[in-house]
């Protein structure tokens, strides 16, 4: 074993996607010294690694539930013209939705870590997680061949798959509660050349084409870029003739925030668990093969999409759901529902439950009440076992159906932040997690622009 570095910490967070970037930014404001490890070259995770997007939704009808750091990244890049902001959300599924341009982000979130004073450290992971006496002090991360150790006082397992909580032994569940099945993994891809318009002009002449804008025709109007959700007789004939041999029942394209660029989110990998190694590199060669078959058929069959040319797959596979922390409170579909306030809450959220079935082409989606949305509370990050490690992000502890939800990419960004704000409480109060004067804490997360409810 090769021992290059020995360094400790207040803050080590184990994954840069939105949740781990926003926590370590958080906590770097409030003058900690924090430590982000992340796998790949760049930040952003699902946003930027999986192609993923657009962000949705900052909004609960017209109240914007999303604040704080991740609307500020949003806004730098809107001075930038690197996204457009929050606009209306022409499917009609849901309230606003936020295109950006994924090169721009890996930059803006780069940029936010290092001026919060941030140790980024890339193409490392975590590989052991030893806890000793009820407390995790050291982990092992593997760089380039090089096996070493980092110290810290507070971790954040920000890894969307829970995967430091998992090597350091705190109890975890995954899946569906009935049959432990994940929602479907995707491998999205963009394509450029789309001409949007042609899709504009069936929005208006045959709204139906588009069943949740049906409702709401007109709204694609108001949309600097264009999301639709349609063509199902399309998709179902394709099915029909083995033009398409995966379980899809409609074309969902978003796009970005360069015209006539779109997100193609409708591959459906089945019955592949993410943390296990040999499925995971099944489900990425299942997505590619899906990706193909998909862009033949849209080039095809789609209004628009003839000339269209893919500039990107991937590049890894999108995973929706998989491990997730067995915490000191477990956010419930009905608390979602209720539009629970909790008096710990450190972020809220107005997006639908929406599951893409694990058997099969189905998306399942209950809605909230227009303008309702919940909140996060900061027990559903933390565990009674290793009380210095939080979970952020897509892996804090909640059923199934609640995480079809919460799990959505400002949603991510926004527990991040609460995240990094309750660790650096903690450590200026010498105070433990379970036990932080909430007021100083909702003080702190609102002084910082963030919305708690
Ligand atoms: C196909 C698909 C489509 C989606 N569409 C949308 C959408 O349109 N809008 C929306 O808002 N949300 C969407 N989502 C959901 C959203 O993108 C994610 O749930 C959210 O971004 C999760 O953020 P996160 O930071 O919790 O985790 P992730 O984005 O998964 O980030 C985790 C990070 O940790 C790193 N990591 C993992 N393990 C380790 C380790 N051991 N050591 C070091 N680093 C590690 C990873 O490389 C990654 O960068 C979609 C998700 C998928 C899969």
């Amino acid at each position: 074993m090769q021992s290059s570095t020995h360094t400790h910490y207040d803050l080590v967070v184990v994954g840069g996607g939105i949740a781990g970037s926003m926590a370590a930014v958080a906590a770097g404001r409030e003058g900690l010294r924090v430590l982000l490890i992340e796998e790949e070259g760049y930040l952003g995770g699902s946003l930027t690694a999986c192609g993923t997007g657009p962000m949705m939704t900052f909004h609960a009808g017209d109240k914007q539930v999303v604040r704080g750091l991740v609307d500020e990244m949003i806004q730098r890049l809107v001075q930038k013209g690197l996204s457009v902001g929050h606009i209306i959300d022409s499917t009609g599924y849901t309230y606003t939705v936020t295109p950006f341009d994924s090169e721009g982000m890996k930059r803006e979130l780069e940029l936010m870590c290092l001026e919060a004073g941030v140790q980024l450290l890339y193409h490392t992971s975590v590989v052991v997680a030893k806890v000793i006496d009820g407390r995790l002090g050291t982990i092992t991360c593997l760089c380039a061949g090089n096996l070493f150790s980092v110290e810290g006082t507070y971790f954040i397992d920000a890894s969307g798959d829970a995967d430091l909580i998992a090597m350091a032994g705190i109890p975890f569940e995954q899946g569906r509660e009935s049959d432990g099945k994940d929602q479907p993994l995707t491998m999205n891809f963009k394509l450029v050349d789309v001409d949007l318009s042609v899709i504009r002009n069936l929005m208006d002449s045959d709204v139906e084409l588009f069943p949740f804008l049906a409702p709401k025709a007109g709204l694609q109007h108001q949309a600097s870029r264009l999301s639709f959700s349609g063509f199902q007789q399309i998709m179902g004939e394709g099915i029909q003739k083995g033009e398409i041999t995966f379980d899809r029942d409609i074309v969902l394209c978003f796009e970005t925030n360069a015209k006539n660029e779109v997100i193609v989110n409708m591959t459906r990998v089945l019955d592949k668990n993410p943390v296990k190694p040999l499925e995971l590199t099944e489900a990425e060669l299942e997505g590619r093969r899906q990706v193909w078959e998909l862009y033949g058929f849209l080039k095809t069959h789609i209004p628009g999409f003839e000339k269209a040319r893919m500039t990107y797959s991937g590049p890894r596979i999108g995973v929706r759901s998989s491990r997730r922390l067995k915490g000191a409170y477990r956010i419930t579909a009905q608390d979602l529902l209720n539009e629970t306030i909790f008096e710990d809450a450190i972020s809220a959220c107005g997006y639908p439950i929406d599951i893409h079935s694990p058997d099969g082409a189905e998306t399942d989606s209950t809605f909230l009440r227009e303008g309702g949305y919940y909140t996060i509370p900061l027990r559903s990050l933390l565990n009674e076992q290793v009380p210095n490690v939080l979970a952020a992000g897509r892996n804090i502890s909640c059923e199934f159906t609640a995480h079809a939800s919460l799990r959505v990419s400002p949603s991510a960004g926004a527990i991040g932040q609460g995240a990094g704000a309750a660790v650096a409480l903690a450590i200026q109060t010498n105070t433990d997690l379970l036990h932080l004067d909430l007021d100083a804490l909702h003080a702190t997360l609102r002084n910082a622009g963030a919305f708690v409810g």
